[in-house]
């Protein structure tokens, strides 16, 4: 059986049977179009790859935090990583509880941990020794216990894009293994603190399998010298960082993923925590845009110049990444080759480079695929410019869960 999501049925572009083009025929575009499936599919496949080892998927809600998708994630079974108290505010009105949540990030605010240490979230990921005291002094001032994991940073190279790579110690996250034996005696000390687990989260879009198992054979080893001093956790986080294939490319399988991990950490008999985004909605989601204008050029690409760019897709403008792009209702024409664009007025607001398309229209329909993840979440209102609609597609039938946003939206928070 096909992986549910976009594939062509005859020349049409569909997802999970749905053409593209009737739902842009309808909501307009630009518009993100998921499929609840490939979700579905993409989280069974992690989750059931543990096999009987003890563990829990904490979705990654940077990658895309659409309260329908997390919701829909919550009926999987997932718990969160949230990276702001945004995010745990997003979790809370899908329905989590305060214990299926972690706290990541390198920078807490006071108000954010002001608000967070009072739930009794799963753990507060701590990133500081600064970090800890504050923790503290807020549990203490409400008479709780603070659940804590720290952040380590293992120094390892992901070997993925350098803006992606999280797990090196020019990187700002974490802190060094020697500080993190040192915080662990000091939570110790603090009566108001428990330390939960360690935790390492080395970069995203990790492709090979080494830097993964390297981080977790890392915790594995710190975790069991801590419970030779005495220091019992109830898991390890693992972080996320499993990649995607946006080019057909070879790409480590959530069997081979899971396998490395739970092999070096086995001995420790730990439960594992791992807080995928990417690899659980990117496939799943695409951003469908219309051709706005053609500019042909002497000797080169002609330009299409289409409705969606850097404010609806950062991530090629932000760390030069491809994505595949096809035409939802594909012409029969011969292939030209195109410098696909999007309209804003900067010139790194370039959506694909170099293409080879059936001749292209004003008004044709364009997929840019694997946009799932770090799309929505990371797009911006620059140039004036609204957000954009998100549908889902489930049992062959789509809705809106996101209305594009109107220009008075947009204009409701200066008057
Ligand atoms: C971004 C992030 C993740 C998710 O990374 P993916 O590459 O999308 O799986 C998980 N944990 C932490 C701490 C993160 O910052």
């Amino acid at each position: 059986m096909r992986d549910p999501g976009f594939f062509r049925s005859r020349t049409e572009l569909v997802c999970d049977d749905v053409p593209l083009s009737a739902i842009a025929d309808d909501v307009g575009t630009p518009v993100y179009v998921y499929s609840a499936a490939a979700i579905r599919t993409r989280y069974h496949a992690l989750d059931e790859a543990f096999g009987g080892y003890p563990h829990r998927v904490h979705y990654a809600l940077k990658a895309n935090s659409t309260l329908a998708l997390v919701r829909l994630l919550r009926e999987l079974g997932s718990a969160v990583d949230a990276n702001s108290i945004g995010e745990v505010d997003v979790a809370s009105r899908a329905g989590f509880e305060p214990r299926e949540m972690v706290f990541t990030g390198v920078g807490k605010s006071p108000q954010e941990l002001a608000r967070a240490v009072p739930m009794g979230l799963r753990a507060i990921n701590v990133e500081s020794a600064g970090e800890l005291e504050r923790i503290e002094a807020i549990a203490a001032a409400v008479d709780r216990v603070a659940r804590v994991a720290i952040r380590i940073n293992p120094d390892i190279n992901a070997r993925s894009h350098r803006h992606i790579s999280t797990g090196l110690k020019i990187n700002k996250f974490g802190v060094p293994s020697g500080v993190a034996r040192a915080l662990v005696e000091s939570v110790r000390q603090r009566p108001r603190l428990q330390l939960v687990a360690i935790h390492v989260h080395v970069g995203s879009q990790i492709t090979r399998v080494e830097p993964l198992r390297e981080a977790a054979a890392f915790l594995a080893e710190l975790a069991a010298e801590l419970d030779s001093r005495g220091v019992t956790l109830e898991y390890l986080d693992l972080g996320g960082g499993l990649g995607i294939s946006y080019d057909g490319s070879y790409v480590l399988s959530p069997c081979e993923y899971v396998g490395a991990l739970v092999d070096a950490v086995r001995s420790t008999r730990l439960p594992i925590v791992i807080e995928p985004g990417r690899s659980i909605v990117g496939p799943a989601g695409a951003l469908l845009c219309s051709v706005i204008d053609l500019k042909p050029r002497d000797h080169e690409s002609d330009f299409a110049i289409l409705d969606a760019g850097m404010t609806e897709l950062m991530r090629p403008a932000l760390y030069e990444a491809f994505h595949r792009i096809e035409p939802a209702r594909p012409r029969a024409e011969a292939p030209r080759h195109y410098e696909l664009v999007g309209p804003v007025c900067e010139s790194t607001d370039v959506v694909g480079k170099d293409r080879i398309l059936p001749a292209l229209q004003v008004g044709d329909r364009l997929a840019i695929l694997d946009a799932g993840a770090y799309g929505a979440a990371m797009a911006s209102n620059y140039n004036r410019r609204p957000l954009p609609a998100e549908v889902l597609v489930d049992e062959g039938r789509w809705r809106i869960i996101r209305r594009r946003q109107t220009i008075d939206e947009l204009l409701a928070l200066e008057e």
